[in-house]
């Protein structure tokens, strides 16, 4: 059965996709370069080598689940009912980087309700709790799950598939995006170049900063790559902004932006 034939190496390519995406990152912040990053560093306690492999750890069960639960719609009949096209001709080309933006706005919009609703009473404590004992989260985290919320996690593929017309190329493209923009989110440093501050982009994208204040304060600040449903919802902490300047006044400095705009004004 196409299934089970499919499911080892799908397993193999996400593992090593995971500790390339999650691990390169990791050794060159945490490790070979860590001198380099003090200043981005968002909170000033130290994660330990037992939090990394407990991350590790639950990032490796959840993606034994993820697998199986996404081949169930893609290796088997029930590939009919979704829209998933083989034939990459049978859309244009221009289709197929706006149905990878359509699955990550849908992916944005699943994931905060998602969210939400495993931060309710019920399921925070027997579900949601595992991702949350990362407080000072590090790249490792990003499927820290517990194994229901990684069938939950894994379904926001699912419900793309269902809604939308894709390419198996645009479903990769969407899922190493999604996952290097989990990884940054979960960084622990921030990255973000001093210019992201000073554009709109930051007034609708996420940042490290926005997520790691999710699992340092445990509520609010909701959102997967946007700001969107948490402003929308009145969720995002009123003092996100605040801290994010403070991270980047640290890395940049206060005066030196000044100087940095004055310069640009003399010479633009
Ligand atoms: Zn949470
Ligand atoms: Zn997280």
């Amino acid at each position: 059965m196409e299934y089970f034939s499919a499911y080892l190496p799908s397993l193999i390519i996400s593992t090593i996709r995971y500790f390339v995406m999650a691990g390169i990152p990791f050794l060159i912040v945490y490790k070979l370069y860590n001198k380099h990053f003090v200043e981005n560093k968002i909170q000033e306690r130290l994660a330990s080598n037992k939090d990394f492999l407990h991350e590790i750890k639950n990032s490796m069960i959840a993606n034994v689940l993820m697998i199986a639960f996404v081949l169930l719609f893609t290796k088997t009949f029930l590939v009919q009912y979704t829209q998933v096209y083989m034939d990459i001709g049978s859309y244009a080309t221009w289709y197929l980087p706006v149905s990878v933006l359509l699955a990550l706005l849908i992916h944005d919009t699943y994931f905060y309700w998602m969210h939400r609703l495993v931060h309710t009473k019920a399921l925070y404590k027997h579900i949601h709790l595992v991702h949350h004992k990362s407080i000072n989260p590090s790249p490792f985290a990003a499927f820290s799950f517990h194994f229901l919320e990684a069938i939950l996690e894994a379904g926001a593929i699912v419900v793309i598939i269902f809604l939308i017309p894709i390419h198996p190329i645009a479903i990769l493209s969407f899922v190493l995006t999604s996952f290097a923009i989990n990884v940054y989110g979960h960084l622990g440093f921030e990255v973000a170049p001093r210019w992201f501050r000073h554009t709109f982009l930051f007034e609708i994208f996420n940042t490290s900063v926005h997520h790691n204040m999710h699992h340092s304060k445990f509520v609010g600040n909701f959102g997967l790559y946007t700001r969107i449903w948490d402003r929308v919802m009145g969720t995002e902490y009123p003092d996100y902004v605040k801290e994010y300047d403070r991270v980047q006044a640290r890395r940049f400095g206060a005066k030196k932006d000044k100087v940095g705009k004055a310069e640009l004004m003399v010479n633009p």
